[in-house]
C-alpha cells in the first residue's frame, strides 16, 4: 500500500472525551504499521487484525469505535467480515470504512451494499484518510449519544409508569390502577360470563397502633401487612392499598367461596404475625368484606360489586373484627341449596403444599 506521510502535526480526534478505539484489519504489516503509527499520533488507541478470522474475533471482543478493513485479506475475506459484522445485533452499529484499490463504480456500489459505511481509494492522502475518519466518527458519536439519551428515557419512563401504579408507602398497587383493573376486569366477567370476586381489607383498630407506637410504627405495620398479604395471595390476583389502612384484591375467574377462602387465609396469616416496631412487639388483626359477581345479580357494574364488598366489610367489623364475611348475595348458587362440595374442593385446590411434607 502506497501512502503519503503526513507533514503537518496530526490534528486530534472529533469530540472524544476518551481515546476512539480504531481496528485496522489489512494482512499487510507494513501498512499497517505505517496506519498505526499516524493513527496513534492523532490520539486514536490502535489495534490490529491480520485476517478475517481475528478480525471478527477483535471487534466482538475490543468493540472498536471504527473498523479500518482491506478487502482481500486470508479468510474470511472483507465482505464477508462487512456481512458479518452488520447482522449482529451488538455490532451492526461500529462504521466499517474499507481501503480498496478498486476504483470503479462497480466496487464500490458492492462494497456499499454488502453494509460498509464508508471506503477510501488506496493510496490515499492521510488528509482524506482524516477526512473520513472524522466524518464516520462523528456519525457514530451522535448514534451512540442518541442511544444513549434513548435508553435514559426509557428508563425514566419505567420509573414513572411505575410511580404511576405504585403506593409509594407500601410499593403495592395504588388504588387508581386497582379502579382501572377492576373496572377491566369487571367487563370481562360481564362478556366471558366468568365469576369475579373482590376483598377489601380493613387492619382493625389502625388507629390504636398509631395513637400508642406513633405514626412511623403505624406506617411500618402498613408496609409489613403489605408484605404479607401478597404472600398469601395468588399470583392471578390484583392486590394494592386501597387507601389508609384499607387494601383491595381484585380476583379474576374466582367465585365468592373462592374468594373467601383466599380472605380467611389472609386474615389466620395477620393474626399469627408479630409485628416488631424498635423494642415493641405488636399483633395487629384484620377484617375482610367479599363480594362475587355474577352470583350477586344485583350487581351491575364494579361500583355495586364494591359496595357490596364494603357492606360485608361493614358487618364484619360489627359482629366482632378479626373476621371475613361474604356478601350474602354472592354465595353460588350450589350452596345455597346446600351442597357443600364446593367449599371442600376449593379449600383443597387452595391448600398450599407445607415445605417438608413427606412423600408418600
Ligand atoms: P376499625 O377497626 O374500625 O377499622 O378502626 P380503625 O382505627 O382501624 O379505623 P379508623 O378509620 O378509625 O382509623 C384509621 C386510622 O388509620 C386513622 C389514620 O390515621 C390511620 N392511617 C391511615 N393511613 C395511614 C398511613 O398511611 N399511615 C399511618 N401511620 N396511619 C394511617
Ligand atoms: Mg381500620
Ligand atoms: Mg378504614
Amino acid at each position: 500500500m502506497q501512502q503519503e506521510l503526513h507533514t503537518t502535526p496530526p490534528k486530534s480526534p472529533p469530540v472524544a472525551t476518551r481515546k476512539f478505539r480504531i481496528l485496522i484489519v489489512d494482512d499487510d504489516e507494513d501498512s499497517v504499521d505505517l496506519l498505526a503509527k499516524w493513527l496513534t499520533m492523532s490520539g486514536y488507541d490502535v489495534r490490529s487484525a491480520g485476517s478475517g478470522q481475528e478480525a471478527l474475533q477483535r471487534i466482538s471482543q475490543d468493540r472498536p469505535d471504527l473498523v479500518l478493513l482491506d478487502l482481500l485479506i486470508p479468510p474470511p475475506d472483507g465482505l464477508t467480515v462487512i456481512r458479518t459484522v452488520k447482522k449482529d445485533r451488538l455490532m451492526s452499529t461500529i462504521p466499517l470504512v474499507v481501503m480498496t484499490v478498486k476504483r470503479d463504480v462497480k466496487s464500490k456500489v458492492e462494497c456499499l451494499r454488502s453494509g460498509a459505511d464508508d471506503f477510501i481509494v488506496k493510496p490515499f492522502h492521510f488528509d482524506e484518510l482524516d477526512a473520513v475518519l472524522r466524518a464516520s466518527l462523528k456519525k457514530r458519536y451522535l448514534y451512540t449519544s442518541l442511544e444513549r439519551a434513548n435508553q435514559q428515557l426509557r428508563d425514566a419512563n419505567e420509573k414513572l409508569l411505575k410511580l404511576t401504579v405504585t403506593d409509594e408507602r407500601t410499593s403495592l398497587l395504588n388504588d387508581r390502577y386497582l379502579r382501572r383493573r377492576a373496572t377491566e376486569e369487571f367487563k370481562r366477567a360481564q362478556r366471558y360470563g366468568t365469576p369475579l370476586s373482590l376483598i377489601i381489607l380493613d387492619l382493625d383498630h389502625f388507629k390504636q397502633v398509631n395513637d400508642k407506637y406513633g405514626h412511623d410504627c403505624g406506617d411500618q405495620v402498613l408496609r409489613d401487612f403489605g408484605r404479607l398479604l401478597m404472600a398469601n395471595a395468588r399470583t392471578t390476583d390484583i392486590v394494592g392499598r386501597f387507601g389508609g389502612e384499607e387494601f383491595l384484591a381484585v380476583l379474576p375467574n374466582t367465585d365468592g367461596i373462592r374468594a373467601a377462602i383466599v380472605a380467611e387465609r389472609i386474615r389466620r396469616a395477620t393474626e399469627e404475625h408479630i409485628y416488631k416496631y424498635r423494642e415493641f412487639l405488636m399483633r395487629v388483626t384484620v377484617s375482610a368484606g367479599v363480594a362475587s359477581y355474577p352470583a350477586n345479580q344485583g350487581v351491575a357494574s364494579e361500583g355495586d360489586l364494591l359496595k357490596a364488598a364494603d357492606d360485608a366489610l361493614y358487618r364484619a367489623k360489627q359482629v366482632s373484627r378479626n373476621r371475613v364475611i361474604l356478601d350474602r348475595a354472592s354465595m353460588p348458587a350450589d350452596i345455597l341449596e346446600g351442597d357443600l362440595s364446593a367449599i371442600f374442593k376449593a379449600s383443597y385446590e387452595d391448600a398450599q403444599p407445607l415445605k417438608d411434607e413427606p412423600e408418600i
